[in-house]
């Protein structure tokens, strides 16, 4: 943190940590008065200002860290936590929010979020529309086939992890509840395969997959998974 020595403002600061602040803030350079509530948390260690554990970041990096702190697209929650953990400047949090809410990448992503939420509407009546999804507790692997209308959610183990199985488990489940219109599954090799495609016309159901750029598409699946989760671990 080099930059932290040519800056102008960090050169004050420290001067300010070493020979302690002015005890009245109308002593304080303008431009220094951002750093005032927060001086008895601004110190040095090994010649680097800190606020805390955080690094103080110089002006003239802070678009830099911002960027940092946003790869993967995180959420303002995530970045703000990550920037929790290491660095810091005055109006970090705001200026995180402010980032987030204009990144073009995050807001097309939200937006199709909302189209997919308004694009999958509740079927008129049960076990029309049904999703699947294969999910691992402990060293096993099981099914689970939730149904849209109710959210009634049927589990399955299955030993081998295979087509065969994964059909044999859904024809069990389709014998009891009846063959829905539409099966929405995630894109595991298991449904991908042509047994699979098979099975689907054989029983003369509509078969849709959850495509990759848009995983939350299976999200009723998940939401099952996570369910059937909670219930195991109790
Ligand atoms: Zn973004």
């Amino acid at each position: 943190m080099d930059v932290q020595s040519t800056d102008s403002v960090c050169k004050q600061l420290k001067t300010f940590t070493e020979n302690g602040w002015p005890s009245n803030r109308r002593n304080v350079p303008e431009h220094l008065l951002p750093f005032w509530p927060e001086r008895t948390d601004i110190h040095l260690a090994e010649g680097l200002l800190l606020k805390g554990k955080r690094i103080l970041i110089p002006a003239c990096m802070q678009t830099e860290m911002l960027d940092r702190l946003h790869e993967g697209h995180q959420g303002v929650t995530k970045c703000v936590a990550r920037a929790q953990e290491s660095l810091w400047w005055p109006g970090t949090t705001r200026q995180i929010k402010d980032m987030v809410e204009r990144c073009e990448i995050c807001c097309q992503f939200s937006q199709t979020k909302t189209e997919l939420l308004m694009s999958t509407p509740l079927p008129p009546r049960p076990w029309q529309k049904v999703a699947a999804d294969i999910f691992q507790w402990k060293n096993s692997h099981y099914i689970v086939v939730v149904d849209y209308f109710s959210r009634y959610i049927e589990v399955a183990n299955l030993p081998p992890l295979t087509t065969a199985t994964t059909v044999k488990r859904l024809k069990v489940i389709f014998a009891r509840f009846g063959v829905p219109e539409c099966l929405v599954t995630g894109n595991g090799p298991q449904f991908a395969s042509s047994d699979f495609s098979l099975f689907a016309q054989d029983y003369g159901f509509q078969h849709a997959t959850s495509s990759p750029r848009y995983p939350q598409s299976n999200g009723e699946a998940e939401r099952a998974v996570r369910t059937v989760k909670q219930l195991l671990s109790k």
